[in-house]
């Protein structure tokens, strides 16, 4: 069983933490908010007192923060979990971030020989509880073998995505998909509810012919066709428009650098822009359906 230092106990974090804890490792755990170490601990984690007290001689480091400039300021420099941590040590930041920032940490991880995958995720909370996770992972062979080792912990489904950077590729694409087609989703059954089709209905027909997306069959955002789905608690969410709004935001920031046309890609972060300009953006994103029917 290893030592694992893991940084960022939010409402990912916190599960993920908690089931390397139940899979016998140990988790030293920190967190900025110490409600959220406390937490931590309740679920059988160590207290660690900042960063480099969880990485001191720790075999994994796990890293699940908000954003890229939260990874770069906790990763590099001289105060940094590269510069400080053991040798040999394995790298794994989780975070959903831009790819210029994973790239560039990887690289300063390489160079002082050590192993380091970009490994973000799909699912939600419930599935960071659960450790149904699936893991899109960025990093060489060797490093993408030694992390499966702690991912399969976490998650259900784990990729090799391919290089460095490839992980967070595949997350945006993946996201900037869904965003698509929940804003697809969310027209089509306004429009049919307009052409006297109720919800569940137009359901039964379109989820078994072709224009049946996950945004359909798992997460209607018509209320009534699937429970689960947050429709069904007038948005609560779930996965938030702002989420959603970051990752659309993360997917046209690589498109532009990327040169690749994403039209759909540009409209639909305008739209979950307004959404956020509405002040409503800690509805789930499906909630964009209040905005396609005009009732937000
Ligand atoms: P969160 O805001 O709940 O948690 C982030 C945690 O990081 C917070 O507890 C914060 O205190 C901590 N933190 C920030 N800077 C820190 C530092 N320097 N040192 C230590 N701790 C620090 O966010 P979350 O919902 O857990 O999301 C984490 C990442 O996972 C994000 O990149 C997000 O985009 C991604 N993600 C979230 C979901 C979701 O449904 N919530 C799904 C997939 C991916």
């Amino acid at each position: 069983m290893a030592t694992i230092a893991f940084i960022g106990l939010g409402n990912m974090g916190g599960g993920m933490a908690a089931n390397l804890a139940k899979a016998g490792h140990i988790v030293r755990a920190f967190d900025l908010s110490e409600d959220a170490v406390k937490r931590a601990v309740g679920a059988g984690c160590v207290a660690a007192k900042s960063t480099l007290d969880a990485v001191d001689g720790a075999d994994v480091v796990v890293t699940m923060l908000p954003a890229g400039h939260h990874v770069r300021s906790v990763y590099l420099g001289a105060d940094g979990i590269i510069e400080n941590v053991a040798e040999g040590a394995l790298l794994i930041d989780s975070s959903t971030i831009d790819i210029d920032s994973a790239r560039a940490v990887i690289e300063a991880a390489t160079d002082k020989g050590l192993h380091m995958v970009d490994a973000p995720v799909s699912g939600g909370v419930a599935a960071a509880a659960s450790g149904a996770l699936t893991f899109m992972v960025g990093g060489t062979k060797s490093a993408f073998a030694k992390a499966q080792l702690y991912l399969e912990k976490m998650g259900a489904n784990i990729f090799h995505a391919g290089a460095a950077g490839n992980g967070q590729a595949a997350k945006v694409c993946n996201n900037m998909l869904l965003g698509i087609t929940m804003i697809g989703t969310c027209e089509a059954f306004s429009l049919a509810e307009k052409l006297g089709l109720d919800a569940q209905t137009f359901f039964d027909i379109s989820s078994t012919a072709s224009g049946q997306s996950w945004s359909m069959t798992s997460y209607c955002p018509a209320p009534g066709p699937i429970p689960s789905a947050p429709s069904n608690r007038d948005y609560a969410a779930g996965f938030t428009a702002a989420m959603m709004l970051k990752d659309m935001r993360l997917a046209q920031d690589a498109a532009s650098k990327a040169k690749a046309a994403t039209p759909l890609g540009a409209q639909a972060e305008a739209l979950y822009a307004l959404m956020e300009s509405a002040g409503k953006d800690d509805l789930d994103f499906s909630g964009i359906m209040k905005l396609i029917d005009g009732s937000l």
